[in-house]
């Protein structure tokens, strides 16, 4: 990472704290991440709106305040080994891995895994280990995790994922259909305790065959 953040991003995370983005680490990752890096050159200037994009394949990147908010919620409890589903540009990513010590991300489309992959070494971020593969399963051979954040909407929350959260871990997840709340489950021993946090909108979490 360069460290120099852009007038753009800075602006950005002006934005992100009128609506509510408090954690100045997370704010300070999100300035740090050239967001037009991870979209298409035709996108490119648009990378600083507070939007979700296409980035092909049907996908989106999401929109910075979410990102912003997965990552507070997930940083709460300060997790030093982090799973990510859905890799997709790999922004999300980029964001997380200048803020735990270990993260891990699941893709299940090939293509927009090369290009994370790509995307994260030219940002000399190199505590991220990629996977192509089916993230309902989780990455039971990486785990325990003390964070998971899944970046798309599952109808209902993946068992596998609730078994690989360490004690005390804790899982950010859309889930839903038409309608989707972003919830926040923490572990307890064999408890886990969910809280609605707000509204959202994702495409779908896929259970089944890759891409
Ligand atoms: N975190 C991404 C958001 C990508 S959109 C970013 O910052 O750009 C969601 C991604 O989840 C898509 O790339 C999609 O291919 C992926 N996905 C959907 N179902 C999946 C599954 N079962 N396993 C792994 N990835 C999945």
């Amino acid at each position: 990472m360069t460290g120099v953040s852009s007038a753009r991003a800075v602006n950005l995370t002006k934005k992100l704290t009128e609506v509510g983005i408090r954690d100045q680490t997370v704010l300070d990752a999100v300035a740090n991440t050239p967001r037009e890096l991870f979209l298409d050159g035709a996108l490119a200037h648009k990378a600083y709106e507070n939007t979700a994009l296409p980035i092909g394949q049907g996908q989106t990147i999401s929109q910075p305040y979410i990102v912003a908010r997965m990552t507070e919620l997930l940083m709460q409890t300060k997790p030093q080994r982090v799973l990510e589903i859905g890799t997709g540009s790999g922004y999300q990513a980029a964001v997380l891995a200048q803020l735990v010590p270990e993260l891990c991300t699941i893709e299940r489309i090939k293509s927009l895994q090369i290009q994370a992959r790509q995307r994260l070494k030219k940002l000399d971020l190199h505590n991220v280990s990629f996977k192509y593969g089916d993230g309902w399963k989780g990455w039971s051979n990486r785990g325990p995790f003390d964070g998971i954040m899944v970046t798309a909407a599952a109808v209902t929350v993946p068992q596998a994922l609730l078994e690989q959260l360490s004690d005390n871990g804790v899982l950010i997840i859309p889930v839903g259909d038409d309608h989707q709340q972003l919830l926040k489950i923490t572990r307890h021993g064999d408890e886990y305790e969910s809280q609605v946090i707000e509204a959202v909108k994702f495409v779908p979490l896929i259970n089944g065959d890759l891409a």
